[in-house]
This record gives structure tokens, C-alpha cells and sequence, in this order.
């Protein structure tokens, strides 16, 4: 079978600094929690796991130790409950994503209603409501509803989603008439670029692969956005996962993976795919 790689796909730099500060932290630390799992792959969790590392989903399972804030973030009253807990903090969150909460607080202290556009259940979404006072989710056209039309909205986006449903849900807002909006883009260059080079490269292949945790919200866009251009295109975690039957008279194949796929999934698969005849 021949292989494509997309030009852009796997870790990025956000992921690649969490779980090296994550590494480093449990070489100095006894004792290290992280609140939620570090990032969306359970590979990765299990290995840090077995280093060490216990991930929890509350801080009223932390007894005592390092707190490992992940590349998600966290909203400012966990932030002072682990403070006040006299846990210490290590701070792993993507500066992107910081820079969403800090985007937020500002748009807030300038008068405006702020209103992000994302997944209201995403973590990194709930950190940045959990940052600045009255955030509002609007995940779709009709949450917009939810929106007083005499407010001032200041606009940001989850980091994650794609520029042509920031774009959509923007259009929706001027169509409902909001007199004043300010939009700050806060999509994430890195995530932009592994989608851009996913479409392309989807548009080649007889079947495209998209690797990565089923919870992670890259990966699901990735494989969203590829189906959209390709619908053979297939959403796996690994190689094992694979129903070989998907390969049979297919002579080209796609692959990609979400920012928190690891490069030894990445090439496990690749190798197997490149091995596999289909005839
Ligand atoms: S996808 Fe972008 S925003 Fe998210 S952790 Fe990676 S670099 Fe940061």
C-alpha cells in the first residue's frame, strides 16, 4: 500500500511542553496529580501513569503533593482552591490557551459581553468561562438566542475549532444584527496548519486515516473535516484498531493525527499500513 503522511500532523508544541514538564516534574516530585488526564491520549496517560504520575478528576482528590495544571488550563477558582489547599502548582497550560483567558478578561474589563464560540464540555472552554466573569458558550447558531441584542459581544474562539466555523458562526452574528462586536481570532496557528495539510492530503488518497484519542477535539475536527472531502476516512486510536476489510482494492492511503498523537503511533501505523498488501 502506498502511504501519504500529511506535511503537518502529531504533537504540538503545547502537548510536547505539557509532557515534558510533566516528565521532569515527576524526576523532582514524589508525589504529582494531574487535574484531568495531561492530554487526550491514553497511551501517553498510561505511560505517565506508570512513572508516577496519578491523574484525578477534582482537587478534592488530592491529598497533598504537585498539581499539574494541563495544556487545557484551569479556571481561577481551582487554581485557589489548590493554592489554598497549600498544594504546589505546576502550570503546564498551552500559552495559547492562556492567552484565550487573559483575551477574555480583557474583553470583559472593556464593557463587552464576552462570548465564546466552541464546545461548552470542552475543558479548555470550561477554563476560560471559569476565568473571567459571564462568559457565554455558544457551541451553535441557535445558542445565539441566549444573546441579549443590546449588548456589546467581544468574540474569541476555542483554540481548536476551525476557521470555517469561527467564519460561520460570525456570519450568524451580523445576521442577527448585534450592533457592536469585537473579534479577537484566538484559533491556534498549530491546529490550522494540521487541518489545512489534512484536506489537502485527503484529496489524494482512496482512503484516509486519522489517528488519535476519540475525546480528543482535534482529532475529532480532523477526521470531521477530512470526511467532509473524503468519506472513506477513518477515525482510529492505532493500528489495532483497524478493520483491515476498509483496505481491500485501495492502492493510495492518508495519514494524519491529532496534536496529542504520539509519533511512535504515528509510525507503528504507517509501518503496518505500508506492509499490508490489499490485493
Ligand atoms: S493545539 Fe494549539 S492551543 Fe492546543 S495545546 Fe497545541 S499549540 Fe496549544
Amino acid at each position: 500500500m502506498k502511504v501519504l503522511v500529511a506535511e503537518k500532523c502529531g504533537f504540538c508544541p503545547g502537548v510536547r511542553t505539557a509532557i515534558n514538564l510533566a516528565k521532569k516534574t515527576l524526576e523532582n516530585q514524589k508525589i504529582v496529580y494531574s487535574l484531568g488526564p495531561i492530554i487526550h491520549n491514553e497511551d501517553v496517560v498510561r505511560q505517565l501513569a506508570g512513572s508516577g504520575l496519578h491523574t484525578v478528576s477534582g482537587i478534592g482528590d488530592i491529598p497533598e503533593g504537585t498539581v499539574l495544571i494541563r495544556s487545557h488550563g484551569a479556571t481561577s477558582a481551582e487554581l485557589d482552591e489548590i493554592k489554598h489547599k497549600g498544594l504546589d502548582i505546576v502550570d503546564a497550560t498551552c500559552v495559547l490557551v492562556k492567552r484565550v483567558q487573559k483575551i477574555a478578561c480583557q474583553l470583559h474589563d472593556e464593557g463587552y459581553h464576552v462570548v465564546i464560540i466552541g464546545d461548552k464540555d470542552h475543558p479548555e472552554v470550561k477554563a476560560v468561562v471559569g476565568s473571567a466573569p459571564d462568559v457565554e458558550v455558544v457551541g451553535t447558531e441557535d445558542d445565539l438566542d441566549k444573546l441579549s441584542n443590546n449588548k456589546k459581544l467581544g468574540i474569541i474562539c476555542q483554540t481548536t475549532q476551525s476557521p470555517d466555523f469561527f467564519a460561520q458562526m460570525l456570519a450568524a452574528v451580523v445576521r442577527r444584527g448585534f450592533s457592536e462586536m469585537k473579534v479577537i481570532n484566538t484559533l491556534c496557528r498549530e491546529t490550522m496548519s494540521r487541518q489545512e495539510a489534512a484536506v489537502k492530503l485527503c484529496r489524494q488518497v482512496d482512503v484516509m486515516f486519522v489517528l488519535g484519542g476519540l475525546h480528543s477535539a482535534n482529532t475529532r475536527k480532523l477526521a470531521e473535516l477530512c470526511k467532509k472531502h473524503n468519506p472513506q476516512t477513518f477515525h482510529l486510536q492505532n493500528w489495532q484498531e483497524l478493520d483491515k476489510r476498509v483496505l481491500l482494492g485501495k492502492t493510495t492511503a492518508g495519514v494524519t493525527a491529532g496534536a496529542s498523537t504520539p509519533d511512535a503511533v504515528i509510525n507503528a501505523f504507517v509501518q503496518n499500513l505500508q506492509a499490508f498488501d490489499s490485493d
